[in-house]
């Protein structure tokens, strides 16, 4: 984050810093002097919270009488989420400085966009790839250690979802692609990567310093998994970690990352592939990550609330990518026997 200003210059002289008013306590200062340094004079804009077209609009109608030639987010998922879309209406280069490791979105060019009272709406997706990403891993080293458990969980699923789209030629990537061999071995390298430096990572958040297993972790969560994602495509993981935000209590309650860690395991049960629920439901009782719905605070007994996510989760095109007949039925029988199986593990 220091440096920032030395790498902004490629893009322009006259940027704006999306960013919350809590963030700007915290990095205003830092962000302020690496930018001046390199001849800039950076104008802050502060984000409101939610990525909501109102937000976004707001923030259009504030920036585009000001000149600015690209904008940085600086910030958690929504600020970023909200960036591209405020530069993609002002049709300037967009700069991620994430401050957690918690989601792949910084690399992507797609947004989720929520409405004002933080239900999720729609997907935008856009011309390009931000042309920028920042990530300054001592600030991840700082962060609370929920947030990276939670983009990890997400990473391991890139691998296991790209790999089923792979292996089912019917499958398609985010933009409709068949996937590549290089988007296969990149998911696959994002799911391997946290098998083999989780441990080590969150030791080096633990005494908030960077080794580098963190290293190799925030580029897994960052960029390897943001690719492997976006041309990899998405399977029943994620079907059911969207489904999931469509219950109340548990998408105010819990990250992103939380919940494809249920879907993955959900995923793997309704691909009868026991081996790899074994490997990766032991990876999370290691790691402090959930592997039953109960952790969070959904209670499967509630057969309306079983119902609806089964149904939203059949809806979803990334289920499509399942080599398989599904209905709603076989998903939430999938969800119960996760729930059985994390209630008793081997
Ligand atoms: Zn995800």
């Amino acid at each position: 984050m220091d440096r920032i200003g030395s790498y902004v210059t490629m893009l322009g002289n006259t940027p704006a810093i999306l960013i919350s008013s809590s963030g700007r306590k915290r990095f205003g200062q830092k962000l302020e002097h690496s930018l001046e340094s390199a001849g800039m004079e950076p104008r802050f804009t502060e984000f409101g919270g939610e990525c909501s077209h109102e937000e976004i609009d707001r923030q259009v109608a504030a920036l585009k009488h000001l000149s600015i030639d690209c904008l940085i987010a600086v910030g958690g998922g929504k600020c970023i989420d909200a960036c591209k879309c405020i530069a993609a209406r002002l049709q300037i280069p967009v700069v991620n400085c994430p401050t957690l490791a918690s989601t792949d979105a910084p690399c992507s060019a797609v947004s989720v966009i929520y409405t004002a009272s933080g239900r999720f709406k729609d997907v935008e997706f856009f011309s390009s790839n931000p042309a920028l990403v920042v990530i300054d891993t001592e600030v991840i080293a700082r962060a609370p250690l929920r947030y990276l458990l939670a983009g990890m969980a997400d990473t391991l699923a890139t691998g296991y979802e790209a790999t089923t789209c792979f292996n089912n030629s019917n499958a398609r990537s985010m933009l409709g692609g068949k996937i590549t061999l290089a988007a296969a071995a990149i998911a696959k390298l994002s799911t391997d990567t946290i098998y083999n430096h989780a441990t080590k990572a969150i030791e080096s958040v633990k005494c908030s310093s960077v080794n580098q297993s963190l290293e190799h972790i925030v580029e897994a969560n960052t960029l390897l998994s943001g690719i492997g994602f976006e041309s990899g495509g998405l399977a029943a993981a994620h079907a059911i970690a969207t489904a999931l935000t469509t219950i109340p209590h548990v998408d105010e309650n819990f990250l992103h990352g939380e919940m494809v860690a249920l879907g993955l395991l959900t995923q793997l049960v309704l691909e009868s592939n026991t081996a790899e629920y074994d490997r990766v439901s032991e990876l999370f009782i290691q790691l402090g990550l959930p592997i039953t719905f109960s952790q969070l605070s959904l209670s499967l007994d509630n057969t309306s609330d079983l119902e609806q996510i089964a149904n939203v989760a059949c809806s979803l095109d990334f289920m499509a990518n399942e080599p398989f007949s599904i209905n709603p039925e076989k998903i939430s029988n999938a969800m119960l026997e996760v729930e059985r199986l994390g209630r008793n593990p081997a």
